[in-house]
């Protein structure tokens, strides 16, 4: 690296708020010309990700002793249902009638289920006057009690009136020191992530405790740090190109997920933070194209972790009876020769019929190639020694 402009971006963002500036504002993130290798400096931003992740319960513990209570409220949540019981008493306490979320586009608002919550409670959205406005965190500094808001031109101005702040993280945006934010901020840019929306970068530390209060969640993350092999994915920053090179996400979308995972990293991730009965088949729609590890900015390995998950699966007896016979049976016939190099029609039937009658209702098996690999090699090597 160069060089830090990260106080330069601190004090440029402090000073929009101080002059009221966040009209004129441009993006304060471009800086295409800052790192001098910039392969090298995303493989460091993976390495502080990634480590951040292998210490996060010395990380937690970190901020949690800077937190200053006076400035603000923190509170920890296992689940959903404890978040929305925290957020239920917030708003009875204060009499919340009216609310504001700065991007109401981000799938945690989905994942925790916020707005079904706010209909129940009878909250309306209100952007002029919000009693209580929800903010996403993409990331906590653990050497601080301070932590970095993605927000766009007005999120400074929500930021100082008078309502009541709730911002919501998961456990796994833990960041080391903040050293590596401003990496962290120009590769999400590069990525073109929120649809080429400006983003805002604001680090905010909480000025008052009867006005800001975090919400961390930790919904099933804690899990997925415990299973060592795919610990790592936690470290995704969501940048979204994964999703846009897969062709199982480009048929799916984004809905099919409706959590603030999707696309490829999902496919390793939700089976965990859910239930994996209910989301193994996100595991088994990935058809290993490999696209998505070409591009990661971080260079997870994406099939890798897939293909554990589907040993993991295997192993821990989430396979029905006819799943396991037919993976059975689909592997001793392609460990076959003679049967694939059968004529097409009749290796077309003979594997489809391998398939339970569960597979059949859900997917059409393709039919082969008129001749294997095998033998398509065979022939051209007997064309070139003609
Ligand atoms: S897994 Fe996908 S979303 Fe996560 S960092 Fe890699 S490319 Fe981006």
């Amino acid at each position: 690296m160069k060089g830090s402009y990260f106080d330069n971006f601190l004090s440029e963002t402090r000073a929009a708020a101080e002059n009221k500036s966040w009209q004129k504002q441009e993006n304060p993130v471009v800086d295409t010309e800052f790192y001098s290798d910039y392969n090298i400096a995303k493989q460091r931003l993976s390495h502080s990700l990634q480590t951040s992740v292998e210490e996060m319960d010395k990380l937690l513990v970190s901020f949690d002793n800077k937190w200053v209570p006076s400035n603000g409220k923190k509170y920890w949540f296992t689940n959903y249902d404890d978040l929305l019981r925290g957020l239920r008493t917030l708003v009875w306490e204060k009499n919340v009638k009216t609310c504001h979320t700065d991007d109401p586009d981000s799938y945690l608002w989905t994942e925790i289920g916020l707005d079904a919550f706010l209909k129940k409670e009878k909250v309306k959205a209100n952007s002029d006057s919000p009693n209580i406005q929800f903010f996403e965190v993409n990331k906590i500094i653990a050497e601080s009690n301070t932590f970095l808001i993605l927000g766009n031109e007005n999120t400074i101005k929500m930021l100082n009136n008078n309502a009541i702040n709730v911002f919501v993280t998961g456990i796994e945006q833990i960041m080391k020191t903040a050293d590596d934010i401003e990496l962290y901020l120009k590769v999400l840019k590069d990525s073109d992530i929120k649809n080429n929306k400006k983003l805002f970068p604001i680090l905010y530390t909480p000025t008052s405790k009867n006005k800001d209060n975090l919400f961390i969640l930790d919904n099933m993350r804690s899990n997925v740090v415990n299973y060592v092999p795919q610990r790592s994915a936690l470290a995704c920053i969501h940048c979204g190109r994964c999703s846009q090179v897969c062709p199982v996400f480009k048929c799916a979308g984004h809905k099919a997920y409706d959590n603030i995972f999707s696309g490829p990293i999902a496919n390793i991730l939700l089976p965990h933070l859910e239930t994996i009965d209910d989301y193994k088949f996100v595991s088994y729609a990935c058809i290993m194209c490999g696209n998505c590890e070409k591009v990661c900015p971080i260079s997870l390995p994406l099939r890798e972790m897939i293909i554990e998950n589907r040993r993991f699966f295997y192993e821990k007896g989430h396979l029905s009876y006819s799943e396991k016979s037919t993976f059975k049976k689909i592997g001793k016939a392609i460990s076959n020769r003679k049967k694939l190099n059968k004529i097409k029609f009749v290796k077309t039937i003979k594997f489809r019929s391998l398939m339970s009658k569960d597979l059949r209702r859900h997917r059409k098996f393709p039919p082969f190639e008129k001749y294997s690999f095998n033998q398509q090699y065979i022939k051209n090597l007997k064309e070139k020694f003609k």
